[in-house]
This record gives C-alpha cells, sequence and structure tokens, in this order.
C-alpha cells in the first residue's frame, strides 16, 4: 500500500531529478503556491512576538547544549520513560530499527490475535524519521498492513506517492488531485470537491480505523529527558487518537530529538508552530510520560535510534545540523526548492535541511549532489528558529565532496593556476602561450573586438553558456616596458 521509499542510494542525483521536474508546471505551480501561503502566516505571527529573536536565541542555546551533553540526557531520558513504564530499545541503524519495530508490532499483533481474530494491522501518525528507515515497506513485507493517519500522509500514501515537504508532505498536490485519489482509492464516485467534502471523506476513512486497530507507531517531536515524556505536536487530532485508543504504542524517535527539561519547551512550543504552520500554537500538543492504568496504551515502547547521527555529532563543522527541529522554515524560503519542490532530493529530508542532513545520513557515500543544490542565499539562515547556519554547513560539505572525490579537474586546473600565479616567468610564459593556443578560435563580432565562443574537452563547460573575449595583443606590463624602452 505504501508508496516507493526515496533512497538516496538509488534515487537520481539532484540536477538530473530537477531537470525533469521542472518540466512539471503544475508541481511547480502548485509547490509556488502552497510554500508563498505559508511564508507569509509566518511572517505575520513571527512579527507578533516582540522577542522573536531572544526566542531563537534561547533554542540554539538549548539545542547547543543538548547536543554538547547528548549522552547524559539520552541516559537520562531512559532511565525516567523506564521508571514511569516505558520500554527504551536502541537501535544502530534504519536496518536495527525496522527489525525491533517490525518484532515489537508482530508481538502486539499476535496477542491482540489470541483475545480475538483480527487483521495484522497498525496506525502511524506522521513521522518523519519511519519515513527515514522505510519502516512502511518493513511492515508489509512482515505481512503488516500501516495505515497513516495524518491527512497529508494518507494522500501520499493512497497515491502511492513521495513525501515533497517535512511538514506537509503532500504539498506537491491540490485539491484535484487529491479529489482523484480519494475518488479512486475509497471507491467514492460521488465524492465532492470543496475542503469539506474531501476532509469528510478523509474522517470517516480514518475514524472506523482508530477504533479498530490497536497498535500504533509514532514519531517524536521532543523527548523530555528529565521526566521521561515525549511530546508530539499536530494539527489534526489524529496523534491524539493514536496514542490515547491503541493498547500498544511504539515510538521511533532520533537521538537528536532529546531536550534536557520540561520547561524547555515553553521556549520550542513558540518556535516550532510559527515556524511550521504560522500558527500560534498547534491545535493538538500531546505528551504523555510511560504508561497509566485505566488511561491510554497498555505498553508504551521507544525505539531510539542513531543512524549516522553520532557520526555527525562528531563532526564540530555540520554538528548544529543536529538541532533541527523539523519546522521546514528553511524549505518554504529556499529559491531552489521552491522551483524544483521536495522530490528531486531523492530523499524524504528536501530543501536546504535536506542538502546538509542526507549526504551526513549517508555518511557522504550518496547524495554527493545535494551539498551543491543551494545558491547559498542565506535566506534558510534567517528563517532557522534555532539558527542553524546552514550555508556554513554546506560550504563544509562541499569541500569534504571534495576531498572524498580526490583531484578533480576543476581543482587541476585551480592547482595549475596556482602554480602559474606563483612566478613571473611562469605568468609571462603562459599569456603568450594563451594567445598562440586561442588564436585558431577567435572569431570577430564585425567591430574589430574578437570573441571565443567554444573551447575544447573539459575547458568546453566554461563556453556552452558563456563567450569568453579574446585575451589583448599587448598586456599593460608589455605597453609599460616597451614605453620605458622608447624613451616615452
Ligand atoms: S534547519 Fe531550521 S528552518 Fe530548516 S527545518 Fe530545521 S529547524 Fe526548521
Amino acid at each position: 500500500m505504501s508508496g516507493p521509499l526515496l533512497d538516496p542510494r538509488t534515487a537520481p542525483s539532484f540536477p538530473k531529478a530537477a531537470h525533469n521536474l521542472l518540466r512539471d508546471a503544475q508541481l511547480r505551480k502548485n509547490v509556488h503556491h502552497a510554500t508563498s501561503v505559508i511564508q507569509n502566516k509566518r511572517a505575520r505571527v513571527v512579527a507578533e512576538l516582540g522577542d522573536w529573536e531572544q526566542l531563537r536565541l534561547a533554542g540554539e542555546r538549548i539545542r547547543e547544549h543538548t547536543m554538547t551533553h547528548l549522552d547524559a540526557y539520552l541516559e537520562q531520558f531512559e532511565m525516567n520513560c523506564t521508571r514511569a513504564g516505558g520500554v527504551v530499545h536502541w537501535a544502530r541503524d534504519a536496518e536495527e530499527a525496522r527489525q525491533i519495530v517490525v518484532r515489537l508490532a508482530k508481538e502486539a499483533i499476535a496477542a491482540e490475535q489470541r483475545e480475538s481474530p483480527s487483521p495484522a494491522e497498525i496506525l502511524k501518525i506522521k513521522s518523519m524519521t519511519t519515513e527515514e528507515i522505510g519502516l512502511n515497506g518493513a511492515l508489509e513485507a512482515a505481512g503488516i498492513r500501516p495505515y497513516e493517519t495524518d491527512l497529508a500522509e494518507l494522500i501520499i500514501q493512497l497515491g502511492r506517492d513521495k513525501p515533497s515537504h517535512i511538514v506537509v508532505p503532500a504539498l506537491h498536490k491540490n485539491r484535484q488531485q487529491i479529489h482523484e485519489i480519494f475518488q479512486r482509492e475509497m471507491h467514492l464516485p460521488d465524492l465532492g470537491h470543496s475542503p469539506e467534502d474531501l476532509a469528510e471523506a478523509a474522517r470517516l476513512f480514518l475514524r472506523e480505523k482508530f477504533l479498530r486497530v490497536p497498535t500504533a507507531v509514532s514519531g517524536a517531536n521532543f523527548l523530555i529527558a528529565e521526566t521521561g515524556g515525549v511530546c508530539i505536536v499536530e494539527s489534526e487530532g489524529n496523534g491524539r487518537m493514536c496514542l490515547t485508543l491503541p493498547r500498544t504504542l511504539i515510538t521511533v524517535a532520533g537521538i537528536d530529538k532529546v531536550i534536557p527539561r520540561f520547561r524547555d519547551l515553553e521556549v520550542f512550543l513558540q518556535l516550532l508552530p510559527r515556524s511550521a504552520t504560522g500558527e500560534r500554537m498547534n491545535p493538538y500538543n500531546s505528551i504523555w510520560t510511560g504508561v497509566s492504568a485505566g488511561d491510554g496504551p497498555r505498553a508504551f515502547h521507544v525505539v531510539l535510534m542513531d543512524n549516522a547521527r553520532s557520526g555527525i555529532l562528531a563532526d564540530k563543522e555540520s554538528r548544529q545540523t543536529l538541532n533541527c527541529i523539523r519546522c521546514g522554515a528553511c524549505q518554504n524560503v529556499c529559491p531552489v526548492y521552491r522551483q524544483t519542490g521536495g522530490q528531486a532530493y531523492g530523499s524524504v529530508y528536501a530543501g536546504p535541511i535536506g542538502a546538509i542532513l542526507t549526504p551526513q545520513l549517508q555518511q557522504m557515500h550518496y547524495a554527493e549532489s545535494l551539498p551543491f543544490a543551494s545558491s547559498l542565499c542565506g535566506a534558510c539562515y534567517e528563517v532557522c528558529p534555532v539558527k542553524i547556519n546552514i550555508p556554513e554547513v554546506l560550504i563544509h560539505l562541499r569541500n569534504k565532496v571534495v576531498e572524498q572525490k580526490g583531484l578533480t579537474g576543476e581543482a587541476l586546473a585551480m592547482k595549475i593556476m596556482a602554480t602559474i600565479f606563483q612566478s613571473e616567468r611562469r605568468f609571462r610564459a603562459a599569456q603568450r602561450l594563451g594567445r598562440m593556443a586561442e588564436a585558431p578560435l577567435v572569431r570577430k563580432d564585425g567591430q574589430g573586438v574578437g570573441w571565443i565562443g567554444w573551447l575544447p574537452g573539459m575547458l568546453g563547460g566554461w563556453t556552452q553558456v558563456r563567450d569568453l573575449q579574446e585575451m589583448p595583443k599587448q598586456t599593460f606590463r608589455d605597453w609599460w616596458e616597451k614605453r620605458g624602452r622608447d624613451g616615452n
């Protein structure tokens, strides 16, 4: 039932994918419209706060402090969660996380089936972490049917599509396209076209699942070390249903989701909704700690997943990537993302945050083109609620890509240029050689000015989109020396 997963190991490079997507005028229109609406809403609610910059600073400091003491806060979270009746599991990578969740889900479903015959199904709350590890595919392979309950994720799942935005995964779809998906997949030939008709169809489709399926999987916005609690914010109430009605709840979270204290939420619950959806507060803010008799799930598991995060933590220059609270604001302002949409990034994390996170999650072996998918305009840095300097990390990663690839053609050319510029004799000789080599390539423009419109081999990249002016017959230095010799 789930759509094909995005996998940077097999996805085409960003320029190739972007080239194809740029031809899709409807997609570009949808992305442009949706990101403009969210940007405007964000700007309005941010302007209401006189202390927005102080809040950003507080958010940045809490995240930096947390990352510096991450090991201690994770242990504190485990201790307090366990004390409250939760079970904490540690996963080194995506494969281990998938195995743990599938095992726990199978055990929970088998326990239910011993009480009464029921199909192997699971409810899911929107979670980019479970998208990151391709959990739906693993559940399906194990014979368990996952139901996405977030409206946008449901559209993606029923449309066998791929998410294109962290907060609004179906941002690239318009109402007509959603209508077609619901009509086809929910077998509703008379479905109306209004937003109310579509929302009602989703509500009826999901309500039956909420009341029937007793096992759920969630992500987490924050893990609170001080209490062992987990926090999820959402707008539709589907999360609240999944957190309260099922008998077993399995939460999958990256180790970067931890925050030290309960009162830190005061900062993040102001920063996140304003940056993500332009709301002053999320309609649903759920915080739960372990299990309570007669209230909510009877069994609660948390899978704490590393999946390359400790490697990112070890790199001082890119560590700030882990400060991300997944608000998506950087995506909405990015001039590159707004043209291509999210699917060009070949990962569930698109836009500026994807351009720095995905290559690091893949330990730079894949997705090498992503750090270059940016104009470095700095708009992402300006809106980031926790002040992640994305352009700085992009440049750091670009250097890493060059280092990993060894001496590329461009790097070799730069080395040769550096050698030439270090010596006057070599510089003059290069000028003479250059004039000789260019002579057959120069064409005149009719006014006595010469241009080179084509260069051979590797240098041809320069002349694909620009002409080069021919070198002057006499350099200033030659003219000056001649003038001296002539006694003028
Ligand atoms: S990098 Fe900043 S702006 Fe982008 S998603 Fe993360 S927190 Fe939001």
